[in-house]
């Protein structure tokens, strides 16, 4: 079976995590500093913060803006959970707003009608790798005073018009072991202003700047240097693994050729990383999910649930009308597009997509 992700880790990341357990310095020390300072050109921000994984990353995003009880933020219902749940968890509340149904990320033509006098950010997503729709999400943020917090949780290495995702706002990524390039578990926040970068370093470690002397409430979200030091050997990386993905993506999008397959979208106006490869099915999906494991084909559905209509969304009480969402969510296969694919994978992969048999759905009027 050919995996729907796949880790690389080689020799650099052994012999790194070797030198760090043998310089005595293992939570967060040096590595974590140089991680940092790497992560931040990669992003072309002038900080970086290191948090032990993506969902801290969020939660103190919304944190070092002072964002809490009583304020709303606008995001997707279309991601992973983490992305509403660290919105959830400083007592904001999560207002959805549905998604483009190209790109599938958030739709910025119904931002407006859902901002109110308690709107204190926009949190979109760049799903599967591919920049939300930056340009009228950033004057949207201008004209009604709010914090743009970019989930880039899977989507490091991608630009929108040039720029890199994690700059416009502020940047929260994953290192989480399927992510583009990884630690293990491990997540960065990037920014360009300094009193937030301030702010999210006190949050990291329990509000401190000098040791045992605490002048705000705070974790220990720390990274530790094991875990940087994979994750510079990774860093070092990421561009090979990023153009293999985006190869991998247009060969897969050159060879599928079936009536009731839609392949993915891609702006003009952006690099897509291709943390994920997204088909759509028009027919029975549950069936092409059998058909292609037996043809060995792993497949994964990123996500099968919209968030708003999560038993955990449902019991808050809080609502949202997103069609689009609903739809995608129930035609939508990941196949692998990760850089450990070889070239007879891809043609496999292709192959049995075209070869699927699947009724027509049934005409809705
Ligand atoms: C992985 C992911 C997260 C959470 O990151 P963790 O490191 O697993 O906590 C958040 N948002 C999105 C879109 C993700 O894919």
């Amino acid at each position: 079976m050919i995996p729907v992700a796949r880790p690389l880790i080689g020799r650099e990341e052994e012999e790194a995590v070797l030198a760090v357990l043998r310089s005595g310095i293992i939570a967060q020390g040096p590595e974590v500093e140089q991680f940092e300072t790497e992560f931040a050109a990669v992003c072309g921000t002038r900080y970086a913060v290191a948090v032990t994984n993506g969902t801290a990353a969020l939660y103190l995003a919304l944190l070092a803006h002072n964002i809490g009880p009583g304020d709303e933020v606008i995001t997707t219902p279309f991601s992973f959970v983490a992305t509403a749940n660290s919105i959830l968890m400083t007592g904001a509340t999560p207002v959805f707003v549905d998604i483009d149904p190209q790109t599938y990320n958030l739709n910025p033509d119904l931002i407006p009608a859902a901002i109110t006098p308690r709107t204190r950010a926009i949190m979109p997503v760049h799903l599967y790798g591919q920049p939300a729709d930056m340009a009228p999400i950033m004057e949207l943020a201008r004209r009604y005073h709010l914090a743009v917090i970019e989930d880039a949780a899977q989507a490091i290495g991608a630009t929108y018009r040039g720029q890199p995702v994690g700059s416009f706002g502020v940047g929260c990524f994953s290192l989480y072991a399927t992510k583009n390039i990884t630690s293990g578990e491990g997540g960065m926040i990037t920014t360009n202003d300094p009193a937030i970068a301030e702010r999210l370093r006190l949050l990291r470690n329990h509000g401190s700047r000098v040791r045992y002397y605490h002048e705000m409430l705070g974790y220990n979200f720390r990274m530790t240097d094991v875990l940087a030091a994979i994750g510079r050997a990774q860093l070092a990386k990421c561009d090979r693994f990023t153009h293999r993905r985006i190869a991998n993506a247009a060969f897969l999008s050159q060879h599928i050729n079936h009536p009731t397959v839609i392949t993915p979208f891609v702006r003009p106006d952006v690099r897509h990383v291709f943390h994920q490869y997204t088909i759509r099915v028009i027919g029975d999906r549950d069936a092409a999910i059998q058909q292609l494991s037996a043809a060995g084909v792993g497949t994964a559905i990123f996500y099968p649930l919209p968030i708003p209509q999560q038993p955990l969304y449902r019991q808050l009480g809080i609502e949202a009308e997103t069609p689009v969402t609903d739809r995608v969510a129930r035609e939508i296969i990941a196949l692998p597009v990760h850089p450990g694919l070889s070239e007879e994978d891809l043609h496999q992969i292709a192959t049995a997509v075209n070869e699927l048999q699947i009724r027509e759905p049934a005409l809705t009027i």
